[in-house]
């Protein structure tokens, strides 16, 4: 059995590592395999999103799941770049892994002829946590948006309705994978940013928009509250035409009521996920946010 692999980011396991059972730790980080039929989603087949075990990130959807009584819950696909694919060490079979963490998930096989996309990811159940969905059975989409310092707007934006899970980052910088301590430094021109995974049968672009408008102050500049600097500056990364158009068409209305609106528009760039201890910041420390509050401006 391999030891602590060289794949995990061990910036994102944190102390996750230390909360999961010895089984558990066994399979995400050392690449052991629980036994055929043992594990609890193996035959679930209720709709929702499988997420990693140790980061939380959204790896597979129930719509992919499909039956392949290997023992294993199987899917013939992935979310979008959620899912590392690396020769095992076996030279033989393809391992999956969590893209964000590292994580080992079990393998991937091609061929088989058992659905359409002729695809199983053969995860083990020990690797992943089940959310069940809340609403229809539409895509889930993901939405970013900056407004200071990304704690607070984590924090209200979780609370929005349809709102599956928020993630803290940074985005529109000039360097790949920056620290927190580099985005602070404000050179490497990242801006504290959210990614949110939102599900569109339950709250449509244009509201989650509003509400990020609402929950922080779009008319300062340089700066959001007592955090000053580029990094904290009012910002929405739009995904495609229609995004930057609402955006654009809301900023008008603003501007019709008299703000003097700053939120810059930027193309969506690539999402670098923050350090585990920023994500559920104020969740874990029990605590309100100083820097954002909500007022009704639509
Ligand atoms: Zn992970």
């Amino acid at each position: 059995m391999a030891t602590l692999q060289a794949d995990m980011d061990m910036e994102k396991w944190g102390n996750r590592l230390g909360e999961l059972t010895p089984q558990e730790r066994s399979i995400v980080a050392q690449k052991a395999t629980e036994a055929p039929f043992s594990g609890i989603y193996t035959t679930n087949k209720e709709s929702g999103i499988y997420r990693c075990k140790v980061c939380n990130t959204p790896l597979f959807k129930s719509d992919d799941k499909f039956d392949s009584n290997c023992g294993w819950p199987s899917f013939d696909d992935a979310i979008s770049g959620a899912v590392k694919e690396q020769t095992d060490e076996d030279g033989r079979r393809t391992e999956i892994l969590c893209a964000n963490c590292g994580a080992h998930l079990g393998h991937v096989f091609m061929g088989e002829g058992f659905t359409q996309k002729n695809t199983r990811h053969c995860v083990n159940s020990l690797s992943l946590t089940f959310e069940k969905k809340q609403g229809g059975a539409e895509n889930l989409k993901e939405a970013y948006f900056a407004g200071g310092c990304f704690w607070g707007v984590e924090y209200y934006l979780e609370k929005l309705k349809g709102v599956q899970s928020v993630v803290s980052g940074y985005m529109g910088g000039v360097i790949k994978n920056p620290t927190y301590q580099e985005v602070c430094e404000g050179n490497t021109g990242h801006i504290e940013s959210v990614k949110v995974i939102y599900d569109p049968s339950l709250v449509s672009y244009e509201d989650l928009a509003k509400y990020f408008f609402e929950i922080h102050d779009p008319t300062q500049v340089g700066r959001q509250g007592p955090d000053v600097g580029t990094q904290y500056i009012s910002a929405v990364f739009a995904n495609d035409e229609k995004e930057r158009a609402i955006i654009e068409r809301l900023i008008g209305f603003l501007e019709k009521k008299g703000y003097k609106v700053a939120t810059k528009i930027y193309d969506k760039s690539k999402f670098y996920e923050a350090e585990e201890y920023h994500q559920d910041y104020y969740e874990r420390h029990k605590k309100e946010p100083y820097c954002h509050g909500y007022i009704k401006r639509f």
